[in-house]
């Protein structure tokens, strides 16, 4: 039942509805200082089954929206005090209210001068008198079934952030459980390669050829998993640790990062071809020259046996990016891997063929994502990869954060 809240001096201000019944229902508002005026309205439109708050005044109108949400607002152009015009004007200056859709009602005689100042005050319609019902009706419920459709993404919203919430927490929790495994396995992995070596140091004249076979497999196996064990912690730091970003020149964490890699490329007599390098990236210096590191050894080590490693490193620079590229000549990649090798522990090789662990890719990704960057690769068997990062540059965070959370 629609209810007229009283415009007099004892009237009550207007009730928001929210029970849970009415929970569906949405609130039209309907402003006007003549009875007979809103009585009509309300009777046209009760058909949409929604909550109908009548004001006859702006002033109550204005009291009304302060704290409830309505779909839309039938509103009096001539009404004495504050005519509909200024009503409007106040309703759009206020924040809760100012995309609120608002309807004039207005005679026909002063269409000419209403319509246009109606609409630079954000009018969404007009509606002149005699009101044809199907018209007034058909328009309203667009508004209505706008604010149930707007309510429903908000909730919707919130449901998503609530559950976005829930997974970083879940996901924290996981990489601190998978962080102190790793960290636990350790101890226990030390032991069996020191007593292993132990064995073939002190007692190799004891042990025949099998023996020491065997002590050597445990050795070796024990490395293997070490080695996994740390990058899997390096993975899992990079995940977790606050880290400061800044300014960093791309040269310069390039040289560092060759220099790392200097014995692999001695040993492949490998060729490195490095533009000029002028530009700065948003980085963290010791993250950035990981990264590198990681696919500077990556386009060292896959290359085809007898091939001499030929790697070319240049850089572009959009606005707001710098793209790092390095391009090998190596065993190439197939594109429908370009995606999981980027994740923990996926190799396309067996480590006979290519020692490694498979956590490398996934640490340039994090790194990326961790500086706000991205990384990609583009590749064919046998053609070589070009694997690139794009970094922001400075200028894009002159006075920004300049730290990135873990997570
Ligand atoms: P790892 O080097 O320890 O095997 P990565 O995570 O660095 O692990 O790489 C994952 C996989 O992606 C590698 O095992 C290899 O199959 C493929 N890959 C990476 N870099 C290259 C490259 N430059 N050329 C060809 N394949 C590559």
């Amino acid at each position: 039942m629609p209810r007229e809240q009283g415009g007099g001096a004892e009237a009550t201000d207007p009730v928001p509805v929210d029970s849970q019944d009415q929970e569906e229902k949405v609130n039209i508002l309907v402003v006007d200082d003549r009875p007979d005026k809103l009585l009509a309205v309300e009777t046209i439109i009760a058909e949409l089954g929604q909550n109908i708050v009548k004001a006859r005044s702006g002033q109550e109108a204005l009291r009304f929206l302060l704290q409830t949400d309505v779909a839309v607002i039938l509103l009096d152009v001539n009404m004495p005090g504050l005519d509909g015009f200024e009503t409007a004007a106040l309703i759009r200056q206020r924040k809760k209210s100012e995309h609120t859709p608002i309807i004039f009602l207005t005679a026909v005689s002063d269409t000419e001068t209403h319509v246009s100042r109606g609409y630079s005050l954000g009018a969404v319609d007009y509606i002149l008198a005699p009101v044809l019902p199907d018209v007034l009706r058909t328009k309203v419920s667009v508004f209505v079934e706008l604010h149930k459709k707007n309510r429903q993404i908000r909730s919707l919203n919130e449901q998503l952030q609530k559950r976005i919430g829930q997974l970083t927490e879940t996901n924290q929790a996981l990489e601190a459980f998978t962080y102190s495994i790793a960290h636990d396995l350790r101890a226990p992995l030390r032991a069996m390669l020191g007593f292993s070596r132990a064995l073939l140091e002190d007692y190799a004249g004891k042990l025949d050829a099998s023996g020491q076979e065997f002590a050597n497999r445990i050795v070796s196996s024990a490395k293997r998993m070490d080695d996994l064990i740390q990058d899997l912690l390096s993975y899992s730091r990079l995940s977790r640790e606050q880290i400061n970003l800044g300014p960093v020149p791309l040269e310069a964490a390039l040289d560092e990062a060759l220099k790392q890699c200097e014995p692999q490329v001695r040993e492949k007599d490998a060729e490195i071809r490095m533009a000029d390098l002028h530009s700065e990236v948003w980085a963290h210096k010791g993250v950035l020259v990981q990264m590198l590191v990681n696919l500077l050894s990556n386009s060292l080590k896959f290359v085809a046996t007898g091939v001499k490693p030929c790697v070319r490193i240049w850089t572009e620079e959009g606005d707001a990016w710098v793209r790092l590229s390095i391009q090998d000549n190596g065993i190439g990649i197939a594109s429908e891997h370009y995606e999981r090798i980027f994740r923990v522990f996926e190799r396309l090789h067996s480590t006979e063929k290519f020692p490694g662990t498979g956590i490398g890719l996934a640490n340039v990704s994090k790194a990326a994502e961790r500086m706000g960057g991205r990384v990609g690769v583009e590749s064919q068997p046998n053609h070589g990869s070009r694997f690139w990062v794009e970094l922001p540059r400075p200028s894009v965070h002159p006075h920004g954060s300049n730290s990135a959370g873990g997570g």
